[in-house]
Formats: C-alpha cells, sequence, structure tokens
C-alpha cells in the first residue's frame, strides 16, 4: 500500500470509528511539555488542572461527527497516537476492510453498553464511558425487589467486560500512550 492510499485508508477508518476521542477509549489526555493549555483552551478542549499536571477531558469537545474539528492544531498526543488496527494497516498486517469489521463490530458492543447505561436509569451526561459504567455498577440493587434490573445490570456488567477486553486486544497500546 503507498503511503498516500495508506493515509486514505486511516482517514476512512477513523471516520466510521472516533473511539479514542468520545470517551470510548481515555477518559483524559494528559499535555506534554511545550504545550500551552490555554490557548488549547481557546480551541474549545475541555482543559483541566491537577495537582499542577494539565489534561484534556474526554469526549472531547472538537469531536464532530466522528471528526477532529482542529486536526491541525490537536494535543501532541493526539498527533502521536495510532491505534493497533491503524497500525496494522499501515504494516500491510490486515486489510482496511477487516479493520473496518473490527471497527464496526466494537462500536456494535459501545452503543450496547451505552444502551445498557441507560435502561440501568443514567442517562446520556457527556460523561466517558467508563465513568458512566462505574457509576451504575456502583449503585446497588436488590435482586429480589427489582429482578429486571438485576438482569439488564448482570448483562451490562458481561458487555463492559467484553468491550474491555475488545479495546484491549485491537486497539489500545500500551499505558500512556494518549
Ligand atoms: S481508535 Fe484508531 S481507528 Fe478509531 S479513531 Fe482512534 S485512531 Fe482512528
Ligand atoms: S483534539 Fe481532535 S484528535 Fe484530539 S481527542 Fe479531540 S477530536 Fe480527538
Amino acid at each position: 500500500m503507498s503511503t498516500e492510499d495508506s493515509a486514505a485508508a486511516v482517514s476512512r477508518l477513523c471516520a466510521a470509528c472516533g473511539m479514542c476521542c468520545d470517551g470510548t477509549m481515555f477518559q483524559i489526555v494528559r499535555m506534554q511539555p511545550g504545550e500551552v493549555p490555554a490557548e488549547l483552551g481557546r480551541l474549545g478542549l475541555k482543559i483541566r488542572c491537577r495537582d499542577r499536571e494539565y489534561y484534556m477531558e474526554q469526549p472531547c469537545s472538537a469531536l464532530r461527527e466522528k471528526r477532529c474539528t482542529v486536526y491541525e492544531q490537536r494535543p501532541v498526543r493526539c498527533r502521536l497516537f495510532n491505534c493497533q488496527q491503524l497500525g496494522r494497516v499501515e504494516r500491510g498486517e490486515t486489510t482496511e476492510s477487516e479493520a473496518m469489521a473490527m471497527i464496526l463490530e466494537t462500536r456494535a458492543l459501545v452503543e450496547k453498553v451505552r444502551g445498557l447505561i441507560e435502561q440501568s436509569g443514567l442517562r446520556e451526561d457527556g460523561q466517558a464511558l467508563v465513568e458512566r459504567y462505574e457509576r451504575v455498577a456502583s449503585t446497588p440493587i436488590n435482586e429480589e425487589l427489582e429482578p429486571e434490573l438485576a438482569a439488564v445490570r448482570e448483562e451490562l456488567e458481561k458487555t463492559m467486560r467484553e468491550l474491555k477486553l475488545q479495546l484491549n486486544r485491537e486497539f489500545r497500546l500500551p499505558p500512556g500512550s494518549k
């Protein structure tokens, strides 16, 4: 695959995915030395500071219809991040259509988790998926008094485990990569 073809494939795959920006894979993106948090904040990114370390909250406010609206000015870690699927396509270890199938399969799991979180009573609130999941999972339920809710919880826990495994196996890079 030529460099041009590879770049076009990456662009198509990311446009169908968005999971490294929409709060599915990450809760935060750490700022790097030399970055100016105020400048990134002026782009509308959700820049926060804790213990004198700056980071950007996810889901990212610059993501629109799975596309980065600040692409030329995006943070350093966003520039460096290439998920496993993209790496495999670029190295010729997998085809674009295989990577696309994996993305669609994983996105379907994400949608299932989102649906089960809503069925559990937590509406979409703009937080990262894992935070929303943990809020639901830490709420006690009475299995005898709420058997339907207990069944939803069980399905949610199972689907979230499946999703985490798939993200680790197919998308994530070693810790600290974004
Ligand atoms: S997870 Fe990979 S394919 Fe999906 S948007 Fe991020 S870099 Fe692109
Ligand atoms: S700045 Fe762009 S690349 Fe970075 S997380 Fe936001 S949408 Fe994604």
